[in-house]
């Protein structure tokens, strides 16, 4: 069994937002160049492949999916809404995205690995059941986690998610869904102006844990929301499956937050989130890249992230 296993495409690169748009392929080139230093050498690389229409529709309605698919352009860049553009290769992008979420599933879920780090774009953490939204076209995280319940039987799979936006499409699609657990820090008063403390779950759906943090929040308050909430609720839910929305930009350099988390905080919340998943879910993590928009900021907790995975 190899410890981390990392799953990317290069269509991921070929997914054009646009000329000055954050989220962009120098996102990902930035990760894989930090990957190729020789501490990375032996951590086995897998192509992602494309997603099933029936894993996709775990988590989102047929309508959605030919919208989105639909929408694809054959040149040039569609906007979406406001800040969700594609281009030719964007669906493709979109499927990989899921379906190396999927992959990695399957993968930890076999024990093949223990771990897995998924590198692509789009992100997934913002795509509600019915729309695209903040960059997102399909609800990668939710779609992991429904793929680890419906396709391997796994009865409590928790999603962190440490982005410094919440994750309002892991949290509608999970809403309703039993044997889930979604929790989020994020700062308040930013996009996408979900995740108030009192939104908790639907009826025999998912456990949703909310911590918002104010603009400004730097690594004792973050720590403090995991110490005294986060992993306590997390430890009750006893995850067999652990999923992570990573999203690194609550790194004090990222422009598109406020947040003054450094490389240390990421590792350590990796860390804390590791054991609990050796403590119930026999070290099965799956970790899907969200945000990071300052690509330097980003490689570097790319690199710290995975080498707590590395130590599984
Ligand atoms: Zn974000």
């Amino acid at each position: 069994m190899s410890s981390t296993v990392i799953y990317s495409h290069p269509v991921c690169l070929e997914h054009d937002t646009g000329e000055f748009h954050p989220e962009c392929a120098d996102r990902l080139r930035a990760i894989a160049h930090i990957l190729d230093r020789e501490e990375f050498m032996y951590v086995p690389r897998e192509e992602a492949p494309a997603a099933t229409v029936e894993q996709i529709l775990r988590a989102h309605s047929r309508v959605h999916f030919d919208n989105v698919m639909g929408a694809i352009p054959d040149d040039g860049c569609v906007e979406l809404d406001g800040d969700t553009f594609v281009s030719p290769k964007s669906g493709d992008a979109a499927l990989r995205s899921a379906g190396a979420a999927c992959a990695a599933v399957d993968e930890v879920a076999t024990g093949r690995s223990r771990n897995a780090f998924v590198a692509t774009r789009p992100p997934g953490h913002h795509a509600e059941r019915e729309a695209v939204m903040g960059f997102c076209l399909f609800s990668n995280a939710a779609i992991a986690a429904l793929h680890a319940r419906h396709a391997h039987g796994f009865k409590s799979v928790a999603v962190i998610d440490f982005d410094v936006h919440h994750g309002n499409g892991t949290q509608q699609v999970l809403w309703d869904q039993p044997g889930t657990f979604y929790a989020s820090s994020h700062q308040a008063d930013a996009f996408p102006y979900t995740g108030l403390a009192e939104e908790t779950g639907g009826p025999g759906g998912a456990v949703v844990v909310n911590v918002p943090l104010p603009a400004g929040t730097g690594s004792e308050p973050f720590r403090a929301a995991y110490v005294e909430t986060i992993l306590p609720r997390l430890r009750a839910f006893a995850p067999d499956f652990v999923i992570l929305s990573a999203g690194f930009d609550a790194h004090a350099a990222d422009p598109m937050a406020h947040f003054r988390l450094q490389v240390a905080d990421f590792e350590w919340v990796t860390r804390e989130l590791l054991a609990v998943a050796r403590e119930t879910a026999g070290r099965r993590v799956v970790s899907l890249l969200e945000g990071g928009y300052e690509t330097r900021a980003l490689a570097a907790c790319v690199a710290a992230h995975i080498r707590v995975l590395m130590e599984g």
